[in-house]
């Protein structure tokens, strides 16, 4: 059943129904999968175990998908029209340069912009394209900084829906929007920021033939919670100290969240690991009423504000987490509060290194991604992790998702004007610049040019 989240209201509804947000109080709504009281879950473990985990080409969801591989804990039945790309299945990698960059041992990374359209978008778009079939919608909509536009264009085409996205005009880089008009969604770009576009997009959810698939989806939530799933079976089932996540509109940290907590119900694993979220100083409204929360017990997460203040024009260089006033914060909140993790944001400066950081790794990402490693080392820094502790952040999307902003940071163009005042932006050092160098075109210069970088 889909359950409202405020508990005061505690209204609940069928899976099935086409509604968003909860219909009595308006407040967002989470799915409940009816895994308490499962008794099964170490032989589940086990079956998940035994099903290949390449993509192959069997033809079985439950083997070429890493989201429908988990199927027995989704809010779907064994014949559902599984719709599928081949998501998730991505890689964690050792990252020792990235470590050494926080002051830590060991860092692993998560990179969910291994998936079809490179981005985390594409667990969560497998599951909701599969719910909107199933509701018999033509047309599958979306607001979006550019992520979420490309993963829904393509799910949309591959499920046979009308895809339409909703953007906010010049403000989504080139990449993200090549994806989406090759997908052949119908893009409509929106005089306005993103927060303008989403709330459009709830304006128009009411139509029968309309399926509205933003991060308040609670079935996209259901499909990017199997990531906790996959991360716990690529560690063995040995929980991780901390795990460090974006925040943009805070869906990544609620499925997250999410999936942790319902592996502690199944007793696969016996504690949550620290569930850290990092924002852009430009767009933090949520680490900003972190900071003023002075939580001082566990009982007071009951008593978190009802209210977010939002950034009313948020800024920052990473797009994808350009949002000033995300829909999940309460869900991600809560999360955070129960794990014993924080909130904090890092400056675009602190973002770009941690970037060039990262694709020295041979990694890279898109810059959200890299908001992670700059707030890994400020918590080590600060001693809220220590040295020593396991530690995975989750990279959110590829590194070719916004090349601009490398060949601006390498060239030492990159600049970032945070709204306040006119005129060009303040210029952002590239520490670990690496630009091309011009050399004449002999073997001896050649040679010569290797010689002097080694
Ligand atoms: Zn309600």
């Amino acid at each position: 059943m889909q359950r409202c989240i405020n508990s005061a209201c505690g209204a609940t509804y069928g899976l099935r129904e086409r509604i968003y947000v909860c219909p009595r109080c308006g407040e967002t709504l989470e799915i409940d999968c009816g895994l308490t009281g499962r008794t099964d879950a170490r032989a589940l473990r086990d079956e998940w175990a035994s099903r290949p985990t390449l993509r192959t080409h069997s033809g079985d969801p439950r083997e070429t998908s890493g989201v429908w591989r988990y199927l027995e804990l989704l809010p779907f039945e064994p014949d559902a029209p599984y719709v599928t790309l081949f998501e998730g299945h991505t890689p964690l990698f050792d990252a020792p340069r990235s470590a050494e960059y926080c002051g830590l041992g060991a860092l692993r990374l998560k990179h969910q912009g291994y998936n079809p359209t490179g981005s985390f978008k594409d667990t969560g778009m497998a599951a909701a394209m599969t719910q909107a079939v199933i509701s018999g919608a033509h047309t599958a909509v979306c607001a979006s900084t550019g992520n979420t536009a490309a993963s829904l264009a393509a799910y949309a085409a591959h499920a046979g829906l009308q895809a339409a996205i909703l953007l906010p005009r010049g403000q989504v880089s080139s990449s993200k929007l090549a994806q989406s008009l090759d997908y052949g969604a119908l893009v409509l770009e929106i005089d306005g920021n993103f927060d303008a576009c989403m709330r459009l997009v709830q304006e128009i959810g009411d139509d029968p033939s309309i399926y509205v698939a933003n991060s308040i989806n609670p079935f996209r939530i259901e499909g990017q919670k199997t990531v906790a799933f996959e991360i716990m079976e690529q560690c063995n089932w040995r929980v991780p100290d901390h795990l460090v996540v974006p925040g943009g509109n805070m869906g990544n940290s609620t499925a997250l969240g999410k999936g942790f907590q319902e592996l502690v119900d199944l007793g696969l694993i016996d504690h949550l690991p620290k569930l850290n979220v990092m924002q852009a100083e430009g767009a933090a409204p949520l680490a900003r009423l972190f900071t003023n929360l002075h939580l001082k017990n566990a009982a007071d997460i009951q008593r978190i504000p009802e209210k977010l203040e939002p950034v009313a024009n948020p800024q920052t260089l990473a797009t994808a987490i350009k949002i000033g006033a995300p829909l999940s914060w309460k869900k991600s909140l809560r999360a955070v509060l129960r794990s014993g993790g924080r909130i904090i944001s890092v400056s675009e400066q602190e973002i770009a290194d941690a970037k060039a950081t990262i694709g020295r790794d041979s990694i890279g990402c898109e810059p959200d991604s890299a908001t992670t490693v700059a707030g890994i080392k400020k918590l080590v820094a600060a001693g809220h992790i220590g040295h020593d502790h396991e530690v995975i952040a989750v990279l959110t999307g590829h590194a070719l998702k916004d090349p601009d902003y490398m060949i601006r940071y390498h060239e030492g163009t990159l600049s970032f004007s945070s709204g306040a005042k006119h005129g060009s932006g303040q210029p952002l050092a590239g520490a670990f610049r690496n630009s091309p160098r011009r050399v004449e075109a002999t073997k001896a210069a050649i040679l010569s040019s290797l010689e002097r970088q080694r």
